[in-house]
C-alpha cells in the first residue's frame, strides 16, 4: 500500500469512529480488575454486577475451577487440531452425549463457540432448493448464519404466529423441499420465551423443522434447568437447538449443535466452523462436564435463581417500573427514551451498580431500557441494595 493510500485508509476509521462518538453509540468497555461474579472490582471499588449471563453463578465457581484444573492436568492445555484430524478426547464425546442427554436430542457437536455453531447449520443443512423462516428478534448469528446459506429467507414478526403462518405458506407456495424454522428460545433484549407449542403446532402442519437456540436458557430455565422446550413440556419434541457453554454452563466459551444423530453425523463432514476450527480446549471441556453435573446435583441453585428473579420483578414493578411480563432472569427496565435510559445507568453506576442502558439500534427507537440479569449467587443484600438504588433513580 502506499504511504497516502493508508493514510485514507487509517483516517476513513477515524471518521467512522467519530461518527459512532457523535451519535452517542460509542460502546466502553467496563475494565474488571478481578473474576466474573456478582460482585465485581472496577478501579479499587466493588460494584454489584447485574450484567453478566452468569445465571447460576458458575463463572467463578471452585468446583468448576478445579474441574478446570484436572482438565489442564489430565489433558493437556491445548489440542493443536481440529476434530477430525487429531483433536477428538474421549472427553469431548461425553461432553456432546451428555449435553445432548440434558436437552433431550440423540447427539450433539461441539463448536467453539454458539456463533460458530449457528454459522455453521444452515449453510450445511439447506440448499437454494429449501426456505428457512426466521424470528425477526433473532440473535445476529442465526441471522448471519442464515445468510450464509443459500436457502430462501423468510422473517416473521418476532414471535408473532399469524405472520409465521403467512411466512409458512409463502415458502409452500414456492415448492420448498424442506423448510426450517429458526427462532432463539429466549429474547435476550426482552426476556420474553418462544412461543414452542405454536411453533411445533404450525411446523407440523406446514410440514417444517424446528431450530431453538437455546442460549439464555440452558442450564437453569424449564425443570431441571433443560432449557425452554422443557418449560413447555417439549423436552425430546425439538429437531435442532443450538447452544452455548459461554452463559449458564461455567460462561468460558464453547457451543453446540444438538439434534437426530444422522443430522450431527453430517454435520461432522461438512459444518465448516468444525471442521476448520480448533476443538474445544480440555479445561472447558472438564469443566462444562462438571457444571453439568453441579446443575444434577444442585436444584436449589434453579430453585434460588427463580424466587429471586421473580422478587426483582415484583419489586421493580412496585416502584412503579415497566417490565414486560415474563419470568425469566432477564429483566428489561423499559425506560422509552434513550437519553433518561443512560442517565439511570451512570446513577446506578456512580451507586456502584452494574446495569447497561441499550438504545437504537440494539432496540427498536423510543424503546431504551435497562437490562438487569439476576444471577443465582447474587444474595439478598444484593438485591435490595439494587432496588433501594433503583428507588433513589426515579428522581434521576
Ligand atoms: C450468546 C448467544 C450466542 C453466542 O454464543 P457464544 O457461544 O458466545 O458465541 C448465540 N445465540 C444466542 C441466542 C445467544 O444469546
Amino acid at each position: 500500500m502506499h504511504k497516502e493510500c493508508k493514510q485514507d485508509f487509517n483516517h476513513h476509521f477515524i471518521r467512522l469512529n467519530q461518527e459512532i462518538q457523535n451519535q452517542g453509540l460509542w460502546k466502553s468497555e467496563v475494565l474488571l480488575q478481578g473474576p466474573q461474579d456478582p460482585v465485581i472490582r472496577v478501579g479499587d471499588q466493588e460494584w454489584i454486577n447485574f450484567c453478566a449471563n452468569n445465571y447460576l453463578g458458575l463463572s467463578n465457581h471452585p468446583e468448576i475451577i478445579s474441574a478446570a484444573k484436572k482438565g489442564l492436568e489430565d489433558y493437556g492445555f491445548g489440542m493443536s487440531s481440529v476434530r477430525f484430524i487429531c483433536g477428538t478426547q474421549d472427553q469431548h464425546k461425553k461432553l456432546e452425549q451428555e449435553l445432548a442427554a440434558f436437552v433431550g436430542t440423540e447427539d450433539a457437536i461441539l463448536y467453539s463457540s454458539c456463533f460458530d455453531a449457528n454459522g455453521g447449520l444452515f449453510e450445511t443443512l439447506l440448499t437454494e432448493e429449501d426456505a428457512v423462516v426466521s424470528d425477526a428478534l433473532n440473535h445476529a448469528s442465526i441471522i448471519d448464519g442464515i445468510r450464509l446459506s443459500k436457502a430462501r429467507r423468510f422473517r416473521y414478526e418476532n414471535r408473532n404466529m399469524a405472520d409465521l403462518e403467512a411466512k409458512l405458506q409463502e415458502a409452500r407456495n414456492q415448492e420448498s423441499r424442506f423448510i426450517l424454522i429458526a427462532t432463539d428460545g429466549v429474547f435476550s433484549m426482552d426476556g420474553t420465551i418462544a412461543p414452542l407449542p405454536e411453533i411445533l403446532d404450525l411446523a407440523h402442519r406446514y410440514g417444517a423443522q424446528v431450530m431453538v437456540d437455546d442460549s439464555h436458557a440452558v442450564g437453569f430455565y424449564g425443570p431441571h434447568g433443560s432449557g425452554t422446550p422443557s418449560a413447555y413440556g417439549l423436552h425430546g419434541k425439538i429437531d435442532l437447538i443450538t447452544g452455548t457453554l459461554g452463559k449458564a454452563l461455567g460462561g468460558a466459551s464453547g457451543g453446540y449443535i444438538a439434534g437426530p444423530s444422522e443430522v450431527i453425523a453430517y454435520l461432522r463432514q461438512r459444518s465448516r466452523p468444525y471442521l476448520f476450527s480448533n476443538s474445544l480446549a480440555p479445561s472447558i471441556t472438564q469443566a462444562s462436564l462438571m457444571a453439568l453435573t453441579i446443575i444434577r446435583n444442585e436444584p436449589q441453585r434453579l430453585e434460588t435463581l427463580c424466587n429471586s428473579t421473580a422478587y426483582m420483578r415484583k419489586n421493580l414493578s412496585s416502584l412503579g417500573y415497566h417490565i414486560p411480563d415474563s419470568d425469566h432472569p432477564i429483566i428489561p427496565i423499559m425506560i422509552g427514551d434513550a437519553k433518561k435510559a443512560v442517565a439511570i445507568s451512570q446513577f446506578l453506576a456512580e451507586n456502584r451498580i452494574l446495569a447497561v442502558a441499550f438504545s437504537y439500534p440494539v432496540v427498536p427507537q423510543g424503546k431504551a431500557r435497562i437490562r438487569l440479569q439476576v444471577s443465582a449467587a447474587h444474595k439478598t443484600e444484593h438485591l435490595e441494595r439494587t432496588l433501594e438504588i433503583f428507588k433513589k433513580a426515579q428522581a434521576v
